[in-house]
């Protein structure tokens, strides 16, 4: 799977993926960040990328041109993602979707946002990592390179499978994980987890699975 991100802090991205699972995952070529720096691509040598809105008011608009180019730049017919709290709500659906995508353009905003002409001249999908309002598109790009990366098959190792986890069968929360030692603070390990009968084992924790879910996300359950 090949990111390109179009970003104005390219090292932010690049360092911010180069540790851990998504760290690995480049080092053994499963996983590729192309960092675009729209800078690169301002409007005059003084590296001017944002302008003052029309019809006036508050903050800066980044231009259309720079981030066109910047896109351009990249010649790809991949999807182009604009991280947005405007956009659709990210879920595992969509990470699972975006995941069988061979590539995909991420587009990171910054100040009011872009000019809506370029929005609407080069962006496929408008994503949004929840509701609420971040300075930049970059930790909502790297959520998002997070969520599809774990679902690319060799990134997660044989112990960090994702196939049991939250939201990835039924749509329910996953079940409570304990390990040693058996007793802490007065509080034991259920016993049937001890108990090395497997399909109790699985029972239980289905079970565990459907009341958590009720409990704490009960709208995940129609
Ligand atoms: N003025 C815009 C609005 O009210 O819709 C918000 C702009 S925000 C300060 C700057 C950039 O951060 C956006 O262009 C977008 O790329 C990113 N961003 C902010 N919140 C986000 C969210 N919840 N999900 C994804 N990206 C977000």
């Amino acid at each position: 799977m090949t990111f390109h991100v179009l970003t104005l802090f390219p090292q932010m991205v690049d360092e911010a993926t180069s540790h851990s699972i998504l760290g690995r995952a480049k080092n053994a070529g499963l996983i590729s960040v192309r960092c675009v720096d729209i800078r690169g691509f301002a409007v005059n040598r003084h590296g001017q990328v944002d302008d003052a809105p029309y019809g006036g008011g508050a903050g800066m608009v980044m231009m259309a041109p720079p981030v066109y180019d910047a896109y351009k730049s990249i010649g790809s017919g991949a999807r182009v993602v604009y991280l947005s709290p405007q956009g659709k709500l990210f879920n595992q659906r969509m990470a699972e979707e975006f995941s069988r995508e061979g590539e995909l353009i991420l587009l990171c905003g910054h100040y009011e946002g872009l000019d809506e002409r370029v929005i609407e001249e080069i962006v496929t999908d408008e994503v949004s990592v929840g509701d609420y309002v971040l300075t930049g598109g970059e930790p909502a790009a790297l959520v998002l390179m997070d969520a599809v990366s774990r679902l690319i098959p060799g990134v997660l190792g044989k112990d960090e499978s994702s196939r049991d986890e939250s939201f990835s069968e039924g749509n329910l929360l996953e079940y409570p994980h304990y390990t040693r030692p058996p007793a802490f603070m007065g509080r034991a390990v259920p016993e049937v987890l001890l108990s090395g009968h497997h399909k109790k084992v699985e029972e239980w924790r289905r079970a565990q699975a459907v009341e958590r879910t009720r409990k704490k996300r009960p709208e995940l359950i129609t």
